[in-house]
């Protein structure tokens, strides 16, 4: 389980019988924090800031912490904002500052100075939050009594996010070919997503996977046959072409333990010594959290990572998806989304079922994937775009929904959504915005989740919904 910090600031102007109850309150503080964020999270006190060198050795102790995802500060009494600087210049996780005080009301018939200067976040968080604006901290901001079942969701919030950061600064991407020829939305700076996000995109020629799908042994294929047909139903006589998706699998995830990889891309126009597009092994892939990203789109494979990272412990799915088709009945529309092969397992509602059927592109043999019709419920669809000089990310809020009516000739899996606040609106801001037609779709984040993580990492953020009134 992942740990944050908790960092409390004063000064020894005081006394020291303050600086105990300081320490003694927010040791309070952290064990409640503890006992309500079990499972999520763990947090840890550092000593309270009283100068800079504290603030400096507390601040070294979060970065040095690999376990340490990110930290919590507040100022307990007013505690001058230049003896913060030098740690705040050391701290590069994600910080949450929490505005609140130990006592929830204010005790107005015994109320004297003593509890004025020991009990003051109204006056020190606001000189920590200018130091935290003149340093140009990136930092969310939580506001209220840390009791507050909407402060601790909050703190819950800020501890997924900051998991899902770390987690993309260990994000490894192989990609297995180029981009697809022509696309633009797909390619960018694979540099700049290095240095923003961490993301490090490494290209292998796939025959690093044919080569070894070519020496699975038989017994290695027979397991990964044998997980299949336990997951799903087998629903084709062409087993042969199931074995060959099973050798692909086998083959990726020894390449990736090999090479300490989270994320992968492939591309039907390079599949070079395979004899199908990757469908079922990539399908499975995704559904143990493995980021993926078709035709090349290492964003979209990394971005799938994070996110799955994010909802990690919550109810919903997460994955990718492509905008395909529409139903354009007036005041009705729907979206049908999909993709050639490679949906993730995760959206399925039901038993999915393993079907091999011929793929119009790629001029390969036909292809075993999972075919299955979609969850439904409140969900987002975030993408993420390179604009040249920045990152954008965009979300919008959809709901998905059971497809009216069975789709029998259909070969792919599928899920559909309505878009909000309603289709003219909700697709021409996503079309105004630059979104790309891949995506990551989740019923397990809101955007308050996006429009954390676009906060602690600085990229431009676009959301639509409900409360998108024009374009
Ligand atoms: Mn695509």
């Amino acid at each position: 389980m992942s740990k944050l910090y908790f960092i409390t600031g004063s000064q020894d102007l005081y006394g020291e019988e303050c600086l105990k109850q300081v320490a003694a309150d927010a040791r309070v503080m952290v064990d409640y924090l503890n006992e309500q964020l079990k499972g999520t999270v763990t947090i840890e006190l550092l000593p309270t800031v009283e100068t800079s060198a504290i603030c400096v050795s507390d601040m070294r102790a979060v970065e040095n912490d690999d376990d340490c995802v990110g930290v919590i500060t507040w100022m307990h009494t007013f505690s001058p904002a230049k003896m913060w600087i030098k740690g705040l210049q050391i701290l590069r996780k994600p910080l949450l500052h929490l505005h609140t005080q130990a006592n929830e009301k204010l005790p107005y018939d015994t109320i004297d100075m003593d509890f004025m200067n020991l009990n003051q976040a109204a006056h020190g968080d606001r000189e920590y939050g200018f130091i935290l604006a003149r340093l140009g901290v990136v930092h969310e901001v939580a506001a209220g009594y840390y009791k507050n079942p909407r402060i601790i969701a909050k703190i819950r919030r800020f501890a997924q996010v900051a998991s899902a950061i770390a987690c993309s600064k260990n994000i490894r991407i192989a990609t297995f070919g180029n981009n697809m020829r022509d696309v633009a939305v797909t390619d960018g700076n694979r540099l700049e997503c290095e240095i923003k996000y961490g993301w490090e995109v490494k290209y292998w020629g796939i025959g690093e996977i044919a080569k070894l799908a070519a020496s699975a042994s038989e017994d290695e294929v027979d397991a990964k046959m044998k997980e299949y047909t336990d997951k799903y139903t087998m629903a084709t006589d062409n087993v042969e072409a199931v074995r060959e998706q099973a050798r692909y699998e086998v083959a990726f995830e020894k390449f990736f333990a090999a090479n300490g990889i989270t994320s992968f891309t492939d591309n039907f126009q390079d599949l070079h010594g395979l004899r199908q597009l990757p469908g079922i092994a990539a399908q499975n892939l995704m559904g143990k959290g493995i980021g993926f990203g078709p035709e090349g789109d290492y964003k979209i494979a990394a971005l799938s990572t994070v996110l799955m990272k994010m909802a990690e412990g919550r109810e919903g799915a997460t994955g990718f998806i492509e905008d395909y088709t529409y139903d354009l009945t007036e005041g009705e529309e729907l979206e049908l989304a999909s993709h050639m092969l490679e949906v993730p397992v995760s959206f399925a509602a039901s038993k999915p079922e393993i079907q091999v059927h011929p793929l119009g592109i790629g001029g390969k043999e036909d292809p075993a994937r999972l075919v299955f019709d979609g969850v439904t419920g409140d969900g987002i669809q975030v993408t993420l775009i390179d604009m040249g000089d920045h990152f954008r990310i965009i979300c919008a809020d959809i709901e998905l929904v059971a497809q009216p009516k069975p789709m029998p000739c259909l070969p792919v899996a599928r899920i559909m959504y309505r878009h909000k606040p309603n289709f003219e609106i909700g697709t021409a801001a996503w079309c105004m915005a630059g979104g790309a037609h891949h995506s990551v779709v989740s019923t397990a984040l809101t955007r308050e989740d996006i429009a954390m993580f676009a906060k602690l990492t600085g990229t431009e953020l676009i959301v639509i919904g409900d409360d998108t009134k024009s374009v």
